[in-house]
Formats: C-alpha cells, structure tokens, sequence
C-alpha cells in the first residue's frame, strides 16, 4: 500500500458517515430512477446502500418529488442526499427527511431574482442547521454563477468556478456553517484536476467531493474518472467520490464498485495514469490490467519489477510499468523508467527515451541496470536523461 498524506480536512457527518479528517474516502452514487415512483427508488437506493454507497443522491426537482421523501425515508438506512435544483425553497421540505442538501450556485439566480444570493444561502445553510444535515456546494462547468463569469476571460472556464466555490466557502464560514463541502466538476478530466489542485490549494482545510460529469459508458467513463482520481487522490485531494456512468437502472451499483476498484487500485499504486504520490522514496506503480493485455507475463512481471527494485526503496525514483502498446507508450513518458508490455517483448524507457525492447526473460536484469545508473547519476549530480 502507498502512504498518501491527506489533505488535513474538516470532518464533515452526512448521516451515519464522516467525510474529511482522514476518513476514508466515501464512494457515493446517485438514483436514475423517477422520484416520485417510490418502489422503484427506493429498490435502487437499497441496490446502492448494499454495494457500499455511503450516501445515496435523490433528485428532487418539484414539491411532488419532495413530497415521495418521508417513504423514501421510511424504507431504507442509506444516509440520503438531495439536489436543490433552481427552487432553492424545497430546503424546507426536504431537509427533514435526508442528511444532505447539494445547492449549485449556478442555480440560485433562477429565482426570486432580486434577492441577493448571500441570503439564499443563509435560507439554505439555516435549514441544514436546524434539520441535522450536511451541505454541498456543487459547483459544475456547465451552469456556473453567470455573476462570475462575467469577471474572467470568455476562455477561462476553471477561474468563474473556482471563484465561485472560494466566495461561498467564505460566507458560509463567516456565518458559522462549516459543515459542508465543495465539488467543482467538468466532463474534462484535465479540468477536473486542475480546478481541483488549485480549490485545495486555497482551501486545503474544505473535504472535496471529487467526480467528473457525464464521463459516459464503461470501460470509458471509468477510465476518464479513474485518470482524474488518480491525480488528485495521490496528492492528498478528495473526501468522497462519485463515478456517474451512463448504464442502465439495474446497473447502477456498477458506479460504486468501480469507485471501490478505482480506490483500491490508487492505495495499492495500480494505476494508469503515472502518478507521483510526492514520495520521498521509491514509487512502483502498475496499470490494474484490462482486456488489452497481450501477454499475461505482464502481472508476473509487475511483482517481479516491485521484488527486484526493493534494494531501491530510498530513492525518489518512479517506474511505471504497463500492461499493453495502446496506452503503455504514452502514458509512461512521465516515469523516470517505463516498461510497456507487447505480445512478446518489453520495452524499456528513460522518461520519453526509448531504450529498447527485451524478451520477457531479459528486461529485470536490463531494468536494473538503468536503475543503478540513474542512482548514480542522482548521487553524483548528474541531470538523467
Ligand atoms: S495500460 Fe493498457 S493494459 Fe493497462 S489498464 Fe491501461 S489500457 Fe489496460
């Protein structure tokens, strides 16, 4: 397992679960279902609940899906969620019977528009008090504050978000409510991480809740959030997450094991995207394998490569190695050294330098060689190539 320092977050409770402070990172989920059908929602929550989501999203878009809640309520142990669309007022009937309210900032111009946003918020975060929950502040690439907007370049889609999350971090602080935390998403999982660094930059003390949005079908959509969780996940960001994939209602609980499998992979170093943890020692990291495996030697060589390199273990060294010649080419540029596995060879690089392609049998003693190299180039100053 790799020894992630996380962020030093807030502890923040939606129900029976605590997020931030060093909790485990929650996988959450969101129902597909119509609302206001109650049997049907209430079996995908409990669908949701029993694959380990430890809260459970409902959309409540209308006082008639407000009013399928307390049954809702009545039939499950899931800790529930709501998203307040554009009627921010639906608080009120909502908030008894769930343990989270999302509000989008985006959203709250919609109505009531000459009140200032500032007291909405106030209306919001007072009825979160009073009913024992949890608040998000959802903010998404596709509705932000248009206020915001409005102050940054047309071509800068992260600062109108980021600005917005800081402004309404601020005030919910200054009037108390600090039970809460902050998303900020995108369908670009490149944006995804950039928002993100830079809200934990300012605000490393706010749990984040990590997702990238309509990131589509599996194996994509899975690969998209799975690239976006590892860069952030490995450098301390994220309290909970949530992998929205487009798949059909009896699929849905497919969103919380790839979330256990994603966590799992980034705690044990299988990841696809080279990750810098921000060790200071030896950082072995390894794809989780897919059906583009050619050669099955390449688990065998993971441990392998992990096994041999352990003399290394005080070197702030990253070696990559990857299970196939889609991705393994590129995707091990970053890598001090990178092995990527063909049908029956191994090719070996330097960062983006090509070093040659070795049999199966040959490339350990290979790798070391280069290993010792670059340990004694490290050690004698030299800049490595
Ligand atoms: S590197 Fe290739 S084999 Fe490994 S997970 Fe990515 S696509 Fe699959």
């Amino acid at each position: 397992m790799v020894d992630i320092k996380r962020n030093p977050t807030r502890p923040v409770r939606i129900g029976s679960v605590t997020i931030g402070a060093g909790h485990p990172i929650a996988p959450q989920s969101m129902t597909a279902t119509h609302t206001q059908d109650v049997a049907a929602t209430l079996e995908q929550v409990n669908a949701l609940h029993a694959a380990g989501a430890a809260v459970v999203r409902i959309a409540v878009d209308s006082r008639h899906d407000a009013a399928a809640l307390p049954a809702i309520r009545a039939g499950t142990r899931a800790n529930l969620a709501i998203d307040l669309q554009e009627n921010y007022r639906l608080a009120a009937d909502v908030a008894p019977h769930v343990d989270k309210l999302r509000y989008n900032p985006g959203h709250l111009y919609h109505h009531e528009r000459d009140k200032p946003w500032q007291e909405k918020v106030r209306y919001i975060a007072g009825i979160a008090a009073t009913h024992d929950c949890a608040l998000r502040v959802g903010v998404n690439c596709g509705s932000v504050d248009p206020a915001k907007k409005e102050q940054f370049a047309e071509d800068d889609s992260l600062g109108p978000m980021l600005a917005s999350a800081l402004e309404h971090c601020e005030l919910l602080d200054a009037i108390g409510f600090t039970r809460y935390c902050v998303s900020l998403k995108d369908s670009d999982p490149q944006k995804v991480i950039e928002v993100n660094r830079r809200f934990a930059a300012e605000r490393p003390d706010v749990p984040l809740h990590l997702g990238v949005t309509e990131a589509g079908m599996p194996p994509d959509g899975i690969i998209k959030t799975r690239i976006a969780f590892e860069q952030l996940i490995s450098r301390g960001i994220g309290d909970t997450v949530r992998v929205s994939l487009t798949v059909p209602n009896a699929d849905k609980p497919q969103e919380i094991e790839a979330a256990n499998a994603i966590l799992g992979d980034i705690a044990a170093g299988r990841v696809r995207s080279v990750v810098d943890y921000g060790l200071s020692s030896l950082n072995i990291i390894s794809c989780p394998s897919c059906s583009r495996v050619e050669n099955e030697a390449f688990i065998e060589l993971a441990k392998q490569v992990k096994a041999m390199t352990a003399y290394a273990a005080d070197h702030a060294i990253t070696i990559a190695v990857m299970g196939c010649r889609v991705n393994g080419p590129g995707e091990t540029d970053d890598a001090d050294l990178g092995l990527w596995c063909g049908p029956t060879h191994v090719n070996l690089k330097k960062r983006s330098r090509e070093l040659g392609a070795f049999p199966y049998d040959a490339i350990l003693p290979r790798l070391r060689e280069e290993l010792d190299r670059l340990i004694a180039e490290r050690e004698h100053g030299a800049v490595a190539h």
